[in-house]
């Protein structure tokens, strides 16, 4: 088949997948997507009882049919091995009555690496020609927090790449910042910024816009810039996978038949994490119900309750950092979908989003989304109490992320039979001082002793990948100020 992707808000470019992850974003602005999704189906039982490599290089191929056989083979092979601490990848374990999938098993303990550690594959396989001469790839990201990290283990030393990450100065936690200044690799810089988040990420944008940096580099180097945020098609794609993972576990335990609904309700920020159900459904996977469970910044709760997205409203901080969005990008994809491909009216919708900070779509659509999606959110008392209540009801220790989707879960009605996986994007050791004031353990002193304390209150123990980032050499220490970025940039670029 001869899938080509195009923006969601129309049709001036035709790419291959291979093109569209090199590029990201459309020119338009849109976020590609294919009209041949869900025209080849996966078969799910198929699936049943195979590793969770074979389960990936199935629905990927199904999703990236301008890669080869043996490419998608060296890519799967490359990020799903020895680096995760569960052979399963993305292993299933029951929660009471319901199910947990846990994603957070990977080298930076957050759901991210699934889709990071296989993006920078991709990203490699996207130019053509020799190493030498072939044009390279610098990555560049501003980051709060998780994003960064996960990009940054993935990018490393993958042939063909570098990757920048800037963070803003005291403004990420102590374990998130020695994440990254303590990352290895010949091709990876970090660096802190002067500013906050915003600061940070609105330079970036500037960088990239910037023309004749972007000459330079080229006729310097031969560098080209891009992204790895979470609107990039490649890596939204690999997401998709832990959904039928989940669904042959399910059957595996014996807890369904091939065919059976289930439902899934997911801790959501940019709607990533929940979009991936939706691609799965159109796969095949028999998907009842995907409830997106969002923090104090619950823009997508009105959004899916009254029709009305509005982001002109005031921005929580969060014990959930990764869920502290207004504006929910990957929301573009389900719409493009859901109006069947109106690329008139995603334009409309955006534009009204752009210009007037709010949209609104007809009762129609609304009816016609909320029979597949539904909705709930916690607030930081929630959050914590949920923490609490899931470690006295299971005796499992879930992180404030996920704890939004365990309260949702608490509130939901259950349907008959059908069996409700929450996803899990995060090791509660990523955010030990938040779950220890849950769990009424002493939070005093570095978040080791907190990490320490958890472990033995709870008898889990903290990923190496986290507890030893206390004796750990520290490789970038630079601070700068927000004009000094461009430069930056270029230094590393001369030095990929
Ligand atoms: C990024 C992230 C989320 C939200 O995922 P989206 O794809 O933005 O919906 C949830 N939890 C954690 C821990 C994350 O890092």
């Amino acid at each position: 088949m001869n899938t080509t992707f195009h923006s969601t808000r129309g049709y001036s470019e035709e790419l291959s997948s291979r093109q569209a992850i090199r590029q990201g974003l459309a020119g338009d602005g849109g976020l590609f997507v294919t009209d041949d999704l869900g025209k080849q189906q996966v078969d799910v039982a198929g699936l049943v009882g195979k590793p969770y490599q074979d389960m990936a290089r199935t629905v990927l191929d199904v999703l990236l049919p301008d890669f080869s056989d043996s490419e998608l083979d060296e890519c799967v092979h490359a990020a799903y091995g020895s680096q995760w601490l569960d052979r399963a990848i993305t292993s299933l374990k029951p929660l009471g009555d319901d199910y947990i999938l846990e994603l957070f098993n990977g080298p930076t303990s957050a759901f991210k690496d699934v889709a990071l550690q296989i993006l920078p594959q991709f990203m490699a396989r996207t130019t053509s020609g020799a190493p030498e001469t072939s044009e390279r790839v610098m990555v560049l990201t501003a980051t709060s927090g998780d994003t960064g990290k996960a990009a940054l283990a993935g990018f490393a030393d993958t042939c063909g790449t570098g990757i920048t990450v800037f963070y803003p100065e005291g403004k990420v936690s102590e374990i998130q910042r020695l994440q990254m200044t303590t990352q290895t690799g010949s091709n990876v810089n970090v660096c802190a910024v002067k500013g906050n988040f915003d600061d940070a990420q609105t330079a970036v944008k500037r960088i990239f816009g910037d023309k004749d940096l972007a000459e330079k580099l080229e006729a310097g180097n031969n560098v080209s810039l891009s992204s790895a945020n979470s609107i990039n098609v490649g890596r939204l794609v690999p997401q998709v996978v832990y959904y039928f993972s989940a669904y042959a576990q399910l059957v595996e335990r014996g807890a369904i038949k091939v065919g059976d609904e289930v439902e899934f309700v997911v801790p959501t920020g940019n709607f990533g994490d929940i979009l991936a159900g939706y691609y799965a459904k159109k796969l095949g996977l028999p998907v009842g119900k995907l409830t997106v469970a969002s923090d104090r910044n619950n823009v997508l709760f009105d959004f899916l309750t009254a029709g009305i997205y509005n982001r002109e409203r005031p921005f929580y901080e969060t014990t959930s950092p990764s869920m502290d969005i207004l504006v929910s990008s990957n929301l573009e994809r389900m719409l493009y979908y859901m109006s069947n491909g109106d690329t008139e009216l995603i334009r409309s919708l955006m534009d009204d989003l752009q210009n007037k900070g709010s949209f609104t779509i007809s009762e129609a659509l609304l009816k016609q989304i909320r029979e597949l999606f539904s909705c709930g959110w916690a607030d930081e008392d929630q959050v914590s109490q949920a923490i609490t209540d899931c470690w006295n009801a299971n005796h499992y220790v879930i992180d404030p992320h996920t704890a939004c989707g365990y309260h949702v879960l608490e509130q939901e009605p259950r349907e008959k039979a059908m069996p409700r996986v929450l996803l899990s994007t995060a090791s509660p050791y990523k955010f030990p001082r938040v779950v220890g004031k849950a769990l009424d353990l002493d939070t005093t002193g570095t978040d080791f002793e907190c990490m320490d304390r958890l472990s033995e209150a709870t008898g889990t123990t903290a990923p190496k990948n986290l507890r030893g980032l206390e004796h750990a050499a520290e490789r970038f220490t630079d601070v700068i100020s927000i004009d000094e970025m461009s430069d930056y940039v270029r230094d590393a670029s001369q030095r990929l």
